[in-house]
């Protein structure tokens, strides 16, 4: 075994097979797999081995693509066999919602340009002749789903990258891992130590047990899942072609045939965890005990939709253990904490992601950030609120929830509340709804007296569209009190945080005291990794505010700038809260609670002071998000009660009231202001989202100005535009795909929500530049039909922003 690798991968599953076959194909050959035991030998030995390309993130469908496009190519380069069947899938649709569901998911095929289309009954039945169709209002076909050979694929994967260099080897667990202090790290087994430049555990069902070894933890915990398979069926026997797969996603199964016979997989409502506190070392190629009983329901349903089930002879049981997130996604990415560790894990359809996952995997390794935006997949999306019991419970509700509809704003309860900030209780008796947010209890939007603070789901508008509309109005007519402590705020201090701040972000840090600035932060591919407003406190003495969801994953980019030992770089997320004041009686509200001048002539828009608020000191910015008169107020948190409690109180007068989260969304997209990890995110480039013009090309230095000057002539791809879209039950929220009106497909939403003071379905669209001018006429799929929208010149609120500078 070598001592020195450029990078070695922990685990021989399908994945760590992927990513090292990933690696070897962008360059680095100087790798090694180490496998605990035989390749294959956690989860993926015993998988059903389906596969689709349909997801609901737009980005996750294009991976899926990817890796079923893959299978092939791998074969044919290897010359290992995959096991590759692709009779295609029917997903069967038995409720409204479902209908709608599928339906968009064939508009988002269009628009991928990949086959998703409906059938009739009579092809279905053609198709697959032994299933019954009754009950079902659509039949949606999938010609490539189908199924893989598990150990096929995975060795073809581990083929592939031998072929270019990469070393295997079995039999050869890793039972220690310790950075070193040139950053690389001491990969140890008992048959030697290899000093690897990067890690990546990619251990499945022992990510934990990895993870810890280099001092961290994961979010997961296995549960066990069940399928089995029958004895051969005459009437599959009598077919001279293979059947399609059945997605019948209400009645909770999956369907496809097997050899000559069926296999029917169940996520059961009764989940049960596995080996909860630690996977065995010395577990691999066994199964656990079965207990059909507890699929019964669900397989009780397949048999209706495929009767001669009933009469199948069931050939072997599966029970084997797969190892969940709290999500339910992948966990991926460069652990922040660390230098040069990696994570893919917590991985559940991988076989309809492991080509995607492996690719991503490899790009952010040898060219230091993926191509593509994964927000969804990197392992940053949690922090450590993400505990033990949280993990336990949002894992089992995943598990038992497979295959439900996932309605827009959907928030689940599982495992909450976590952890709540000191108004939440008076923000409980005002009726407000709460949504998680990075951890905190976070107000959607308030129930108005006599209606029960609980939100309903769906496609359409729900209960909470006319008390947004409220909060709306009353904000843009009045005032309204945004609880925004759920934004990250960063103090940078110390003699040298202006020369660092410089050097991380693109635009002018303010040299003036008082003042603030909006910046991007630039990626290493010249897209937007962030976007902050920074504002000057004092002296070396800075407030830099932020998404608050991407905390975790932004401190990889502050950490790629090097700061000089005398500046300190402290999260304040936690230790203040804040509100934002905002409306046209802001100044009014928030002048009974402070000396402070705050006319325009004194305050003005974009700048900031340290005022007191009801004897609370506090950061004052004349900002606001809702693109209002306003200001943001940051305080440290134990005073937070009492300012809101002066707040509310005050308001009164002004007919002011607290406005949620929801709103929130709906007024910043009215007034087209874009959001990280919406229209933000390192996959646009500054030219395509309107953020060039803050940046400072004249800064000799600044995170990502290379990257940038590399793309910064290239014609926008697309362009981020407001569209005005003719709806009158259901707004676009995102992911929608946009056609022109002929069916051409040319882009899709990044933001939607009906426009309270505009009176108009409004969305945030990226459409390719050629099509992006005002006036352009294009259909949005919501609900999965066509809606006609228009493309229009400005926001339609305020789009000259007199409101924020009165
Ligand atoms: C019953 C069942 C049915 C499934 N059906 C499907 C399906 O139809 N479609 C689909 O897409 N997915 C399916 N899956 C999920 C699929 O199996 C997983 O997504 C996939 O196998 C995950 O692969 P992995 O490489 O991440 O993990 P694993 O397969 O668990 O691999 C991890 C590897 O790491 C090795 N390892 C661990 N610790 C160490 C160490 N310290 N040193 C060295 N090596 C180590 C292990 O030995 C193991 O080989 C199913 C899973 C189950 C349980």
């Amino acid at each position: 075994m070598k001592t020195h690798a450029q990078a070695v991968v922990i685990g021989g599953g399908l994945i760590g097979c992927s990513i090292l076959y990933h690696l070897t194909r962008l360059g680095w050959t100087d790798v090694v797999l180490l496998e605990r035991d035989e390749l294959t030998s956690g989860s993926t030995w015993h998988a059903a081995a389906g596969i689709h390309g349909l997801h609901d993130h737009n980005n996750i469908s294009r991976l899926q693509y990817y890796t079923m496009q893959l299978y092939e190519e791998l074969e044919a380069e290897t010359g290992q066999g995959c096991g590759i069947f692709q009779p295609g899938s029917l997903y069967l649709a038995q409720t409204a919602d479902r209908e709608h569901q599928l339906r968009m998911q064939a508009a988002k095929a269009k628009y991928f340009q990949v086959e998703f289309h409906e059938l009739s009954r009579d092809e279905a039945e053609r198709m697959h002749p032994l299933a019954n169709f009754d009950g079902i209002r659509c039949i949606m076909y999938e010609p490539d789903g189908g199924n893989v050979d598990p150990s096929g694929v995975t060795h073809a994967y581990a083929r592939g990258a031998r072929q270019r260099g990469a070393e295997v080897h079995r039999f050869t667990p890793v039972i220690a891992t310790t950075q070193r202090s040139d950053g690389g790290w001491d990969v140890e087994t008992d048959k030697g130590t290899i000093h690897a430049d990067v890690v990546v555990n990619a251990a499945g069902l022992w990510a934990r047990e990895v993870a810890e070894m280099a001092g961290f933890e994961l979010p997961l915990m296995p549960l066990e899942h069940q399928y089995f398979v029958t004895e051969a069926i005459p009437e599959i026997e009598a077919l001279d072609f293979r059947l399609p797969l059945i997605a019948d996603r209400d009645g909770e199964y999956y369907l496809r045939q097997e050899g000559q016979g069926l296999l029917v997989g169940a996520y059961e409502k009764d989940g049960r965890y596995w080996s909860e506190h630690g996977t065995p070392m010395d577990f691999g190629h066994e199964l656990l005990d079965e207990d059909l009983e507890r699929i019964e329901e669900n397989v009780m349903r397949a048999f209706e939709r495929i009767p001669v089930l009933t009469e199948a002879g069931i050939k072997r049981v599966i029970n084997g253990p797969m190892i969940w997130a709290p999500d339910s996604s992948a966990l991926i990415g460069p652990v922040p904490e660390l230098k040069n560790y990696y994570c893919c894990c917590g991985i559940i359809p991988g076989f309809s992601q492991s080509g995607g996952l492996g690719l991503t995997m490899a790009q952010w390794i040898v060219e230091k950030e993926p191509e593509k935006d994964l927000f969804p997949w990197d392992l940053a999306r949690f922090g450590d609120w993400a505990t033990g019991d949280f993990t336990r419970a949002r894992t089992l509700d995943q598990y038992s929830h497979r295959f439900k509809i996932h309605f827009p704003y959907e928030e689940r309860e599982a495992g909450r509340p976590i952890k709540t900030r000191p108004v939440y209780e008076m923000q409980k008796q005002m009726g407000a709804v709460f949504g998680l947010s990075y951890g905190y209890e976070h107000p959607l939007w308030y129930a108005p007296e006599g209606v029960e603070p609980v939100e309903t789901y769906g496609f359409e508008r729900q209960n909470w569209f006319e008390p947004v509309a409220a909060e709306c109005r009353a904000l843009r007519e009045a005032v309204g009190i945004i609880d925004v402590s759920n934004f990250a705020k960063y103090r940078i201090s110390g003699a040298g945080a202006h020369d660092y701040l410089e050097r991380l972000v693109a635009n002018r840090v303010p040299t003036e005291t008082g003042r603030s600035c909006l910046t991007p932060m630039i990626g290493l591919r010249g897209g937007i990794a962030g976007d902050f407003t920074i504002t000057r406190l004092g002296d070396e003495d800075f407030l830099m505010i932020g998404s608050g969801i991407a905390e975790r994953y932004h401190q990889r980019y502050f950490d790629m700038v090097e700061r000089a030992d005398s500046v300190r770089f402290e999260s304040y997320t936690e230790a203040w809260g804040g509100f934002n004041i905002a409306g046209p009686r802001a100044r009014d509200l928030l002048g009974e609670l402070t000396d402070a001048d705050l006319s325009n002539e004194s305050f003005r828009f974009m700048r900031s002071r340290r005022i007191d608020v009801a004897g609370v000191e506090a950061v004052a910015i004349r900002v606001s998000f809702s693109g209002d008169l306003g200001w943001e107020i940051h305080f440290p948190i134990e005073h937070q009660v009492g300012v809101y409690q002066a707040l509310l109180d005050q308001g009164e007068a002004y007919g002011a009231r607290p406005v949620g989260g929801r709103a929130l969304l709906s007024l910043r997209v009215e007034k087209g202001y874009g959001s990280w990890s919406r229209e933000y995110s390192p996959e646009y480039w500054p030219q395509e989202v309107g953020l060039e013009r803050l940046i400072k090309l004249d800064k000799p230095e600044f995170l990502g100005r290379d990257a940038y000057l590399k793309i910064k002539d290239n014609p926008p791809r697309e362009k981020l535009v407001v569209v005005r879209v003719e709806t009158d039950n259901a707004d676009a929220n995102g992911g929608e795909p946009v056609f022109l009106t002929d069916g051409t497909p040319v882009g899709r939403v990044s933001s939607g929500a009906y426009g309270h003071s505009v009176n108009a379905s409004i969305a945030l669209c990226f459409v390719k530049t050629e099509h992006a001018g005002a006036g352009t006429e294009l259909d949005v799929a919501i609900l999965g039909k066509p809606h006609r929208a228009v493309i229009l010149e400005k926001p339609p609120f305020d789009a000259e922003g007199e409101r924020l500078r009165a």
